[in-house]
């Protein structure tokens, strides 16, 4: 399975990326992860990722597409993936339609996980991670609206997006994600 996970800043992605791939055969790959240990690691993309990363802003499309081209090719990826955090916009969707294209392997899905801004500002401040101040993460917030929901219509007309409401428990919502998906398998 190769599928896309879209949801908004503190929709629990996280959680529930780390659920699905305990239960399927999939890489995680997730975006965030990648530039934070870049940036931890002090590497010089890592570090030009983190002026964006610590105003809340998206990092350059050319840097991250090249990231996940990369990631890509890696061999755990041939068993299907699930990617995280990527695309986060229309231009990212684009490169990775390419990508794919080329390489004959489409996405088989794209799940969204649907949360309102109130409760995200909510889970956000209650948070604590370095970019989880609350100017930031009202930028991150604007940066999901204008630029990463668009990717939601786009997903739609190709007929590949499913919508999980991300508002419950852990587990609940984990049943619903897999409802969802039982269908693609
Ligand atoms: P969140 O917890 O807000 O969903 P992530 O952990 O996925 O965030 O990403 C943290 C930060 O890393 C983002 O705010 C952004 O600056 C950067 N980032 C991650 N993925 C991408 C991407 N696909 N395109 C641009 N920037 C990204």
């Amino acid at each position: 399975m190769r599928m896309v996970f879209i949801g908004p800043p503190g929709a629990g992605k996280g959680t529930q990326a780390e659920r699905l791939i305990a239960a399927h055969k999939m890489a995680h790959l997730s975006t965030g992860d990648m530039l934070r240990a870049a940036r931890d690691a002090k590497t010089p993309l890592g570090l030009k990722a983190n002026e964006y990363m610590s105003a809340g802003a998206l990092v350059p499309d050319a840097i991250i597409i090249d990231l996940i081209a990369e990631r890509l090719k890696q061999p755990d990826c041939r068993g299907g993936y699930l990617l995280d955090g990527f695309p986060r916009t229309i231009a990212q969707a684009e490169a990775l339609d390419a990508m794919l294209a080329a390489a004959g392997t489409p996405l088989d899905v794209v799940l969204e996980l649907a949360v309102p801004e109130d409760e995200l500002f909510r889970r956000l401040a209650g948070r604590g991670r370095a970019d989880d101040n609350p100017e930031v993460i009202r930028q991150r917030l604007v940066a999901y609206r204008n630029q990463t929901a668009p990717l939601l219509d786009y997903y739609w007309g190709k007929g590949l997006l499913k919508s999980v409401d991300g508002l419950g428990t852990v587990e609940e919502i984990f049943g619903r994600i897999e409802a969802a998906l039982a269908a693609v398998w």
